[in-house]
């Protein structure tokens, strides 16, 4: 016999099955991924309708059956209408969700990757924030929680702390002056080495403090373009649909 239980998480995914139900991917706090079965959600009257949709936040109760989970019901504590009711920010919070189903695994814990999904789309709700560095900090920080990341702290050809001044994508890290004729890099400006290591190294709540030039974001993005290619090797159907709607 199963039995119900509470957890924590923000619905990622909603898909209408049969005429009046859904089935939900929750990524949670202590269990990752989940995947689970919405009765009558679809029921203009259904306390489940609004509390299955992409983004909401909050306490959900499940049945836990043998071989999958049914909602039974939900208390939200943040629904991000702020996002849902912005076009161009529902395009940016598509996107952190598809990146975010990609990466977190079911039956582990992905608290790290909730609390940085969480802390994502409130910067992504704040006006005062660039969108486009918003990505390019989560982009980033992904990559550190899923340990595929470059080295940016010492060179890696000689172990030198000093003078890092170029990307290089095949050895996955920087490269110093002494080093650089050695090998193929991209030019990276020093503010760009500083924000990927403060990126790499600082807590989730403090990753959206910052602002950085024009230069700067292009060559994030050129690195993490290159860099993702290389090691990730995933392409993002909601990033391509950025890449054309908004640039
Ligand atoms: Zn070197």
């Amino acid at each position: 016999m199963g039995m119900n239980t509470t957890i924590t998480g923000m619905v990622l995914s909603s898909m209408p099955i049969s005429e009046y139900d859904k089935r939900v991917t929750i990524l949670t706090l202590d269990r990752g991924k989940i995947s689970a079965f919405a009765r009558g959600a679809r029921r203009p009257n259904s306390p489940l309708l609004a509390s299955t949709n992409p983004f909401v936040f909050g306490d959900f109760e499940v049945y836990e059956g043998r071989s999958s989970y049914q909602l039974v019901k939900a208390e939200i504590k943040n629904y991000f209408s702020g996002i849902t009711s912005d076009l161009t920010c529902t395009y940016y919070g598509s996107y952190f969700l598809e990146e975010a189903a990609y990466f977190s695994q079911e039956n582990t814990d992905e608290k790290n990757m909730v609390k940085l999904l969480y802390q994502t789309l409130r910067a992504l709700e704040h006006e005062g924030l660039e969108k486009e560095l918003v990505k390019l900090i989560y982009d980033w920080k992904l990559l550190v929680l899923e340990g595929v990341y470059p080295n940016m702290f010492s060179c890696q050809c000689c172990g030198s702390r000093e003078n890092l001044v170029g990307f290089s994508v095949s050895k996955a890290g920087v490269v110093c002056t002494e080093c650089i004729g050695r090998e193929s890099v991209l030019p990276m400006h020093p503010s760009t080495l500083y924000t990927l290591q403060y990126i790499i190294s600082t807590e989730i709540e403090k990753l959206y403090q910052f602002t950085v030039s024009g230069q700067v974001l292009a060559e994030l993005k050129e690195l993490l373009c290159q860099y993702r290619e290389k090691y990730v090797g995933h392409k993002f159907k909601s990033e391509k649909f950025l890449d054309d709607i908004l640039l």
